[in-house]
């Protein structure tokens, strides 16, 4: 049996205000804290992933590259520097959550810098960088 699926629109809950200067709990602050932290550690495991990845590709660069042709050393040379663009962008994201962690610890942390308004945990988990919360994201995007 289908429900009634029209009723949803209509009651819609009132936004709550905020009036009072917004906070953050410490309780939420540690939520924060740790999902950087978890960030910061996955982003690690992927650069160390990824420069045994180039050392890999190093090594075979090195052992056969015999009976190479011109090709084959191209390719091998693309791979190698996209592995490294690769390192250095998981590197700058690592130097992100470590901004972020100290931010955090300073209380200037995970404000939206438009409205003021808390930036949701999951949101600052996701993207470390983010200094808008999703409403004024989408709104800054949009123009
Ligand atoms: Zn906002």
């Amino acid at each position: 049996m289908a429900k009634p699926a029209d009723t949803r629109t209509a009651g819609r809950k009132p936004a709550a205000k905020a009036t009072a200067q917004a906070t953050r709990s410490s309780a939420e602050t540690e939520k924060i804290r740790a999902a950087l932290a978890a960030r910061r550690d996955e982003l690690r495991a992927e650069y160390d992933q990824t420069l045994s990845e180039i050392t890999e590709l190093q090594r075979d660069r090195l052992t056969d590259s015999a009976g190479d042709d011109q090709a084959d050393t191209g390719t091998k040379t693309f791979e190698r520097e996209q592995e490294i663009s690769l390192a250095n962008n998981i590197r700058e994201r690592i130097t992100q959550v470590e901004r972020a962690l100290e931010r955090l610890d300073e209380g200037g942390y995970g404000w939206c810098e438009r409205c003021g308004n808390p930036i949701p945990v999951e949101r600052l988990a996701a993207f470390p960088s983010a200094t808008l919360c999703v409403t004024c994201k989408q709104l800054a995007e949009r123009r």
